[in-house]
């Protein structure tokens, strides 16, 4: 987040970090050999072709081509961006993730010095708000729960913020960005919330990021949240995760909630687990920033019209997330209820008691939902129901939880799945092929005959990086006019400056590279020989592809034999008797 990572930390956390201890606690992971095999996480298949090596520090899948190292892994996995991978791995091997403290970072960390400031003095002007304290006081919320929330008070003014803040235009612009600060079109700028209850919303470190704001009176709009800005991501953060991580050691279930009141509501009478939405609906990321903590989710909704409307929504951005392993429920409180009333009058327990038996599984609301929406006695009927299922069944990820799915749906509309499965690819292709595409997994890509001799070497390097330090001197390379010479001159170099380097660290030292990238597609060509034979076998790639470049360079000298220097004329003579001819 803030600060980019030293290359070399990453080599240290790669050199530490045990792939098949972090991949174990995921995977049902089963010893093969040197290697370790289990049913891969990232496509459908029944038998075992996804492969771990732990001399090696990376998996690869013979199946959909899969490939990376643990920090790719609990990228692709746990659907962790970069930094945050390390920071998980980091904290797995126990290490401390060191910062270059860039321009950027400092920014960003003035940014959310600024925003706890703020929440700070909102904090200090509750005590002193006779009216915002009573209101609290009267839905209920009492002093420990607002101070485990950090809940503060905006007076009714122009300048709270500004006046302490503020001061120049520096200061100003910073408050502007953070959104504690707004700008009307003659360039007044004034306090962005005021006479409201503040909840400051806090990132997974327990950062300030942004506020949503309750107005006391009845002034417009009742709930103000922060703008998007450049530390606060609507659609990324949930109000209350942080705080229920700190409550509850483990977290057995979250239950989604529409409003921070709810969310407080809960936890005052005990129910620590329920996490807000910021004003939208609940995104893929958020589901999958859950699910990082917890198997069960459950979204809890008004059982009006608007409400399950939303639960839809809700229901279409959590399909990507699905599969099993993890339970995605619904319930649906009595109409005009929210948890929070409905906790304050019935209390905790009841309340847990619907959480444990009206709790309507994912696969139960859709297929309900579908049947009830078209006639499943008639041909039309099902052919309906099937155009409505199809993008649907797509954005679900291939798996066991696909297939129950869609037997499910077979059963209750009468039909046999196999003729279900039919139906739904004769009108393909829809309007989602995008997406359906890319939720089918890579197929296996033919083998293209024999691979080319730099892609040989570049294999025997990623498996031996050690190979590049015995092996003959790249510096021919430069002259050898084939796809990936250039990579390859880049990896052995880069070999040399690390001569401990590992086959992990070396494909992390290339995942933002745009041609290493694709480094570890390499990976699926098996190699079945030890290090010293990869590395022999590398040397006479080397020296084949050394011949070849010594060659070309004839043949390009020999082109132009009559306009030679004296230096070109020498250097033909070597090549010459080089390549012993
Ligand atoms: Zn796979």
């Amino acid at each position: 987040m803030s600060g980019r990572i030293p290359q070399a930390f990453i080599d240290e956390l790669l050199a530490r970090a045990d792939i098949i201890e972090v991949l174990g606690s995921r995977l049902q992971l089963r010893k093969a050999g040197r290697e370790y095999k289990a049913l891969c996480p990232f496509h459908n298949e029944k038998t075992p072709s996804f492969t771990v090596s732990p001399d090696k520090g990376f998996y690869h899948c013979f199946g959909c081509g899969a490939h990376g190292t643990a920090l790719g892994f609990l990228m692709e996995h746990d659907r962790l961006p970069f930094v945050e991978a390390v920071e998980e791995l980091a904290g797995m091997v126990g290490l401390e993730v060191p910062r270059e403290d860039s321009p950027a970072a400092r920014v960003q960390r003035s940014h959310h010095e600024l925003l706890a400031q703020a929440a700070r003095i909102y904090r200090e002007l509750l005590k002193d708000a006779p009216q915002a304290v009573a209101y609290l006081k009267a839905r209920g919320v009492d002093g420990t729960t607002a101070a485990r929330y950090h809940l503060g008070f905006a007076p009714d003014a122009w300048d709270t913020v500004q006046l302490r803040l503020g001061g120049n235009p520096e200061a100003e612009q910073a408050l502007l960005t953070v959104g504690l600060l707004t700008e009307n079109e003659r360039g007044r700028r004034y306090d962005r919330f005021r006479d409201r209850i503040m909840f400051p919303i806090r990132d997974l470190r327990g950062r300030v990021v942004g506020f949503g704001g309750r107005v006391l009176g009845d002034g417009e709009p009742k709930y103000l949240n922060s703008p998007e800005t450049p530390v606060f991501h609507k659609g990324r953060e949930l109000y209350g995760l942080y705080e229920a991580r700190q409550a509850l050691r483990q977290i057995g279930r979250l239950v989604v909630v529409e409003g921070y009141m709810d969310v407080i509501g809960l936890a005052r009478h005990g129910i620590a687990y329920a996490v807000a939405t910021l004003g939208t609906a609940t995104t893929a990321e958020q589901l999958a920033r859950l699910f990082r903590v917890t198997d069960e989710v459950v979204f809890c909704f008004d059982g009006d019209r608007a409400g399950r409307a939303a639960a839809w929504r809700a229901l279409e951005n959590a399909l990507p997330e699905a599969r099993e392993g993890r339970q995605i429920g619904f319930l649906f409180l009595p109409e005009g209820e929210d948890p929070d009333s409905l906790v304050a009058r019935e209390g905790a327990n009841a309340f847990e008691a619907r959480l444990a038996t009206e709790v309507q599984p994912l696969s139960d609301f859709l297929v309900e939902r579908l049947a009830r929406e078209v006639d499943t006695d008639s041909v039309d009927g099902r052919a309906r129901l099937a155009e409505q299922a199809r993008p649907l069944l797509a954005r679900l990820p291939p798996g066991v939880y696909r297939e129950l799915l869609l037997e499910k749906l077979a059963a209750t509309v009468g039909l046999g799945a196999a003729r279900l499965e039919k139906l739904l690819a004769a009108g393909a292709p829809g309007v989602d092929t995008a997406r359906e595409r890319a939720a089918t997994p890579a197929r296996p890509r033919p083998r293209s005959g024999r691979a080319s001799l730099v892609r040989q070497a570049l294999l025997r390097l990623l498996h031996c990086p050690q190979a590049a330090l015995t092996g003959p001197d790249p510096d021919f390379l430069a002259s050898l006019e084939r796809p990936g010479a250039a990579l390859l001159q880049a990896v052995i170099d880069d070999i040399r400056a690390h001569p401990q380097i590992t086959p992990a660290m070396l494909l992390e030292h290339w995942r933002e590279h745009p041609e290493g990238r694709h480094l570890g597609r390499l990976l699926d060509t098996e190699l079945l020989v030890d290090d010293e034979a990869a590395a022999e076998e590398y040397r006479d790639i080397m020296l084949r592809l050394g011949v070849e470049a010594r060659r070309a360079r004839i043949e390009q000298l020999s082109a132009r034999a009559g306009t030679l220097e004296e230096a070109e004329k020498a250097e033909l003579r070597a090549l010459i008797a080089a390549s012993g001819r």
